[in-house]
């Protein structure tokens, strides 16, 4: 029920000028209180509003039982006791109207509602001949029961019409219809009883009966907590099994953000890192949604995080002015409820999650539980995600130069090969390249020396490919690296591959550079093979066995340092 529209806070508040003192003018005038005994009446009163203010609650829909109070008042004293009674009663769930974004307009509907329904299901008990004082059982129980059904159809009606004038899209449900039904007969029975046992015991008829009501509505409702903590700590543990799921860290900061809101009430929600002390904010969200605010102006060590972090345990505030001085740069001004906890791994913080509503008095200690294992979940995680993005890294490259190592690129090879063969793609290239007389440089200046120069080949081939998006460059083995070129024609290949060896041939590589011993440059040639799918082969391997063919045969046994291409 958030956001009510203007129109209808104005309508209904309207409707309450018009009906509720008027009405009671005309009930006050034309059906006077039947002498009213106030040394009851009063204490009706105060447990009335008890009634309201402690709702049964069934799955959070709160039912409230205030009838068997009225319902005798109304049977003994009239109309215009009762509805004032009830009126009063309503003043109990202004305490749990602060939490809804409008809790004026709630009083306002409530109230008319509830003097419209009193009048209406007077008018029916009198239309069956009921007759407010003293009657019998027997010609009591026709009219009553007809004055509860009115109640109830009436309460049913009003909220069903109430949900489609604020748009709600839950509309009535036979599970609320049913609970409505349940709690007439509760009233009717109980009320009946009040009713008359007051006749027979007077005062004392209300403490028997309050007693064992309160008790059973304490039990009921604490079950009932019970229950909704159950529900969202299930959600809290799928929300823990899907994130482990995810194998990269946005995804996984990415379904935290867009869940953790469904399961603790958020308008916003921030996530902070914890880095030798330092309080570095990553992530901010608003109504579920990534926002790009810029992070930095969070100021890193100031704001809520720091504040959080500072506190050490975790904060909860339900309303502004509790936290307001303490978090002196934030731009999030309409905040009002404050939700922060740790999460800690090893007896150290690791990083913060801090949640915040527009609302007062939104959150309550097991939100502050269940974020801490959300949190905990988050971290778990996400250390999950790095460990297997590192383990695929280090599962596709070289150790030694950080190219993709062979395995990666046949893969990667296969597929974009797949592509021209399905026509999805138009051609491809391979290049394959093998550094002359390597086995002299490993001789000459040593092993050392021969991977520093394979490290710096490397940085020169991943300078060639970079830009081009698609391009994979990799070692093949040992002095002999390979380059896959999709969508390029075997012309612009062999252009390509004519520039980098020429590229080689001039470079000085330097050696020496992190040893005791003087450096020095060396001179290196590669000789190149390439071959092209579909004008030279028609599959992975058969485009890798020509592009090698190539290079021996026509480069390599030609001379060495020079690009030679498959030729059938
Ligand atoms: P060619 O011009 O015919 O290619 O002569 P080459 O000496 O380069 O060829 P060959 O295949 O006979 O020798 C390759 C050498 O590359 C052998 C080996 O010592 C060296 N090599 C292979 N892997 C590495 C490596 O990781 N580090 C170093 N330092 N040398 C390597
Ligand atoms: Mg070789
Ligand atoms: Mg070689």
């Amino acid at each position: 029920m958030d956001d009510v529209r203007r129109s209808v806070r104005i309508a209904v508040f309207l409707s309450w000028l018009l009906i509720v003192p008027a009405g009671f003018v005309y009930l006050a005038l034309n059906h006077p209180a039947a002498s009213p005994d106030f040394r009851i009446l009063l204490p009706v009163t105060i447990l009335a509003v008890l009634a309201v203010y402690f709702p049964v609650r069934r799955n959070g829909i709160p039912l409230s039982l205030v009838g068997w109070l009225t319902l005798p008042a109304f049977l003994h004293f009239g109309v215009l006791t009762e509805a004032v009674i009830i009126q009063i009663a309503l003043l109990g769930t202004i305490p749990g109207n602060l939490k809804s974004p409008d809790p004026l307009h709630r009083f306002f509907f409530n109230s008319t509602m509830t003097f419209v329904l009193s009048v209406v299901s007077a008018g029916a008990f009198h239309a069956l001949g009921g007759s407010a004082g003293g009657m019998g059982m027997a010609d009591m129980v026709i009219p009553a029961l007809f004055y509860i059904a009115a109640r109830t159809a009436g309460n049913i009606l009003f909220m069903d019409l109430y949900q489609k004038l604020i748009g709600n899209p839950y509309p009535l449900n036979s599970e609320i219809v049913l609970l409505d039904v349940i709690a007439a007969i509760v009233v009717f029975t109980y009320g009946l009883c009040a009713y008359f046992l007051y006749d027979l015991i007077g005062f004392y008829s209300l403490p028997v009966l309050a007693i064992p009501f309160f008790s059973v509505t304490m039990m009921m409702r604490k079950y009932d907590n019970a229950e909704r903590v159950n529900d969202i700590l299930t959600q809290a543990v799928e929300l823990g099994h899907e994130m482990s799921g995810k194998i990269t860290q946005p995804e996984v900061l990415d379904l935290f953000v867009r869940r953790v809101p469904k399961i603790v009430p958020a308008d916003s929600l921030y996530i902070y890192d914890i880095r030798n002390g330092r309080v570095e904010p990553l992530i901010c969200s608003e109504d579920g949604e990534q926002i790009n605010l810029n992070l930095d102006s969070l100021a890193p060590g100031e704001g809520i995080g720091r504040m959080i972090y500072r506190s050490g345990k975790g904060l909860l505030f339900n309303a502004r002015q509790e936290w307001n001085d303490h978090a002196e740069q934030y731009d999030h001004p309409e905040a009002e409820s404050l939700l922060g906890t740790l999460i800690v791994r090893n007896r150290k913080i690791e990083g913060i999650v801090g949640v915040m509503s527009r609302r007062q008095n939104v959150y309550e200690e097991h939100h502050q539980r269940i974020l801490e294992l959300l949190g905990s979940y988050l971290s778990v995680s996400l250390e999950k995600a790095r460990h297997v993005q590192k383990t695929v890294h280090e599962s596709e490259r070289c150790g030694l130069t950080g190219l993709y190592n062979y395995r990666y690129m046949e893969s990667e090879l296969r597929r974009r090969v797949d592509l021209v063969l399905t026509g999805k793609s138009k051609e491809l290239s391979f290049i394959m390249l093998d550094i002359d007389h390597f086995k002299k440089v490993n001789d000459t200046y040593g092993h050392q020396s021969g991977n520093e120069i394979l490290i710096t080949f490397a940085d020169l081939l991943r300078e060639k490919v970079e830009g081009a998006g698609n391009w994979t460059v990799a070692r093949y083995g040992g002095e002999e690296f390979a380059l896959v070129l999709p969508d390029i024609p075997k012309q612009d290949a062999l252009r390509f591959a004519e520039e980098i060896r020429n590229e080689i041939e001039q470079y000085e590589f330097l050696i020496g550079t992190d040893e005791e011993e003087p450096m020095s440059s060396v001179r290196i040639t590669a000789s190149i093979g390439v071959a092209s799918v579909p004008d030279d082969a028609d599959s992975a391997m058969d485009v890798m066995r020509n592009a090698d063919r190539a290079l021996y045969t026509g480069a390599k046994q030609i001379g060495r340092n020079r690009v030679a291409t498959y030729s059938g």
